[in-house]
């Protein structure tokens, strides 16, 4: 959410607008084009900059009456516990922590998590981890993720029911959810350890699991402008608990991986960190086998800022090791990556002649050469998929000679296709050595880490594609706590006055609805298999699509774009491009080529015809970027709406990742974009604790008298859902309560309805 305003600014400039539909910065400075554009952008961030802060100011103005004791801000544990629970009261709570380095609040049903960009000693030490798996109610210590992982792992064996669980840990780049993934893990593979029970089968369940983690990481993650370890693919990994309660295995599914950065990095941003560990760790013997002399340098390769995750080309490989992944698998997996960083460096120039292919320099023809070695491929047959193209006229095939560009393209595709193939070979190894039997486990906790909402100063079909995944995580979240919380009081007869929220449901029918929906009509482009025009494109969207308030285009802009205003913030899309990437297609020449390589691991990614290319699934059948990816989100949904939610708000503190630094515009802006003061104020005045009649009768029926339990007796069903009987037995329970509470009590039911909310 790089680019996110405060909403009050929409109604001015709004810089990511006018930026996006400018051209941007960072393609600005590429191109060499004049700098007053920059200026003009600069000067618009400067003012809008201005704005926010005065809007702070103010509103901060209006609470100052309000606090009444500042000193003791930092103290409050959950923000409805603020009063009153405004944008800016729920801000000044936080910054108060964060000072005091209190890095989680609870904000009624979800946690918010800031991040300190330090390593706070002893905050996730195995001590911490033992003393809030062993408390009786660790919702009474201070918040932290281990309260929201400790109740998942009582809920997922629920009393009446056993309930699988998801945490959910949402966020901008840098916000910390990765972080929060690898506490999580790191937490149930100590408190659900199941190695030292059964030494045999499961003896490294805890290694694999977490060993799953450095690898994925290396392979998906790489230094962006936002991050320097910026996940760019998503996840949900399923723990698998067995009826004890013990891990016994996992599963991950994977989602959106960024392959294009394979072979292109925008400026000042880095390739995925497995390339550097290679180039930094790599051995005399290895930079021989993999054709990496130490002061070669790579097109692919650019020396943006360092990162700590490039000298873990060690821990990578044991991580591997632990996994199962034997020596000669290893050597493979190297030295296919080695082949793609000399593949880059293979550079085309226009051809000498009309009916000639496409020239390469000595140093290209070198580089190519080395390519062929380490993908195993004649390199004759390598050079002519990159430079000629087969066409099918009728029952014939027809060769022709591709341009200069055209080649680039190839190339890249090539490189992508290949690192796809192998980061999905990856996920699915590691699952084999990870996931359980489905006999041996019962029970899971699946934890969630997709990337967070982008708005960049260009955006195409990836942001589309991740922005509507938030759009989809951000519906459930509303609909389970803001809407069925609601709805639920409702249905009870319990007085209620409704609160307001944002809801993205026309947002969603925006871009997947039926009949008409951008999806819709990007698929429908891609499967007419013309070539596509982005002018057209823009005017065809205008005329389906613009009934629906959430999209919207900006007059004066040159470029075909639509904007989509999505819960967290308005998105220019650009639409050059984005039906070629719907499209992805992949050349059935690089295809043959990969099926013929000697080398078995390159061989086996291509070998069993499930990928599909240009020429092998045909343009009618085309299965775009866009389906794939929402079919998986489908699934994903759907499994998530069979679980117990659980959710993180993970806050970015400041844009440059700055240990404990505290930018409140940037702060108040993330606030507003997940609802924080919507979902606080639903959980303030709801009712904290809801427990079923059945359990609630077993856990306090002992704190009444004896005719409670010849009630529960008398009420035959196991459970216990015969409300007319127990219902004057629960407003005898709830009466003792409310008294001992007056005393000293932990339960706190809000007022004397006889429901146990
Ligand atoms: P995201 O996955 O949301 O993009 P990350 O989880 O990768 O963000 O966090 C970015 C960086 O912030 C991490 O590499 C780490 O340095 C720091 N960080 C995040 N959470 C914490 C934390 N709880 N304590 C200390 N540092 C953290
Ligand atoms: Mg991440």
């Amino acid at each position: 959410m790089a680019n996110a305003k405060p909403k009050l600014l929409f109604k001015n400039k709004d810089v990511s607008t006018v930026n996006s539909s400018d051209g941007t910065s960072r393609s600005l400075e590429k191109a060499g084009r004049p700098n007053r554009q920059k200026e003009k952008v600069n000067g618009l961030k400067d003012r809008a900059q201005d704005l926010r802060k005065s809007f702070i100011d103010s509103l901060e103005e209006d609470i100052r009456d309000f606090l009444i004791n500042e000193a003791e801000l930092h103290t409050y544990d959950d923000l409805t516990k603020v009063n009153p629970v405004t944008p800016s009261t729920v801000l000044k709570c936080l910054q108060a922590r964060y000072s005091a380095k209190v890095f989680y609040t609870h904000a009624g049903c979800t946690l918010v998590a800031l991040n300190p960009f330090q390593p706070i000693p002893d905050l996730y030490s195995l001590d911490v981890m033992r003393e809030y798996h062993s408390a009786p109610q660790p919702q009474e210590f201070k918040p932290h993720i281990f309260i929201v992982a400790e109740e998942a792992y009582r809920n997922v064996q629920g009393q009446v029911e056993p309930m699988n669980q998801s945490l959910v840990y949402s966020g901008e780049s840098g916000a910390g959810k990765t972080w929060t993934s690898r506490c999580l893990m790191k937490y149930y593979a100590t408190v659900a350890a199941s190695s030292q029970k059964c030494q045999d089968t499961v003896e490294k369940i805890e290694r694999r699991v977490l060993g799953s983690n450095p690898i994925m990481e290396a392979f998906g993650n790489a230094c962006t402008l936002r991050n320097s370890n910026s996940s760019r693919f998503g996840k949900y990994i399923q723990l698998q608990l067995n009826g004890s309660q013990l891990l016994v295995g996992a599963s991950v599914q994977t989602f959106l991986l960024e392959k294009t950065r394979v072979a292109f990095q925008a400026p000042n941003e880095r390739n995925f960190h497995i390339f550097y560990q290679m180039m930094k760790g790599a051995t005399g013997k290895q930079r021989l086998e993999w054709m990496l002399p130490l002061d070669q340098d790579f097109a692919w390769l650019p020396h943006a800022e360092k990162t700590l995750e490039e000298d873990c080309l060690q821990e990578t490989v044991e991580a591997m090791i632990n996994l199962g992944i034997d020596e000669s698998k290893r050597t493979q997996i190297f030295r296919i990556l080695a082949g793609l960083l000399q593949l880059g460096n293979v550079d085309f120039r226009p051809a000498l002649e009309e009916a000639q292919t496409c020239d390469l320099d000595e140093h290209s023809k070198g580089f190519l050469q080395k390519t062929a070695d380490l993908l195993q491929v004649p390199l004759d047959e390598l050079q002519s998929c990159l430079t000629v193209r087969t066409l099918r006229a009728g029952k014939q095939n027809v060769l022709k000679l591709c341009s200069q560009s055209e080649c680039s393209v190839r190339r890249d595709c090539l490189a992508k296709v290949i690192y796809a193939q192998l980061f999905d070979w990856l996920v699915t190894f590691i699952n084999n050595s990870m996931c359980a039997d489905r006999s041996m486990w019962c029970n899971f906790i699946g934890l969630l880490d997709v990337y967070g909402f982008e708005c960049f100063l260009l955006n195409n079909l990836e942001q589309l594609c991740i922005n509507y995944a938030n759009e989809k995580l951000q519906q459930h979240f509303v609909a389970h706590y803001l809407k069925a919380q609601q709805e639920e009081y409702v249905t009870e007869g319990l007085q209620w006055s409704f609160i307001r929220y944002q809801d993205n449901q026309g947002c969603l029918d925006l871009i997947e609805g039926s009949p008409s929906s951008i999806f819709s009509l990007l698929n429908e482009e891609c499967r007419l298999n013309r070539a596509s025009d982005a002018k057209q494109f823009c005017v065809r969207l205008q005329k389906e699509l613009s009934h629906n308030a959430s999209i919207s285009w900006d007059k004066f802009s040159k470029q075909p774009h639509f904007t989509v205003a999505h819960y967290a913030d308005k998105v220019s899309y650009q639409i050059e491009g984005m039906m070629e990437k719907n499209k992805d297609p992949v050349p059935p020449e690089l295809i043959s080529l990969l099926q013929n390589s000697q080398d078995s691991l390159l061989h086996s990614l291509f070998a069993d015809g499930d990928h599909e290319s240009e020429g092998l699934r045909g343009h009618s059948k085309v299965v775009t970027v866009i389906s794939k990816f929402r079919n998986s989100l489908e699934s994903l949904m759907k499994i998530l709406h069979s679980t117990t939610p659980h959710y993180t708000r993970c806050i970015k503190p400041n844009p440059d990742c700055r240990p404990l630094t505290f930018k409140r515009e940037e702060v108040i802006t993330q606030l507003e974009a997940c609802g924080i003061v919507e979902t606080i104020n639903i959980s303030a005045a709801g009712f904290p604790i809801r427990i079923p009649y059945g359990n609630f009768l077993q856990r306090y029926g002992l704190i009444t008298n004896t005719r409670l339990t010849v009630q529960m007796n008398q009420s035959n069903s196991p459970e216990m859902s015969n409300q007319a009987v127990l219902g004057s037995a629960v407003e005898d329970v709830l009466n003792v309560v409310l008294k001992r509470r007056a005393s000293n009590s932990t339960l706190s039911p809000d007022d004397n309805n006889n429901m146990v909310h």
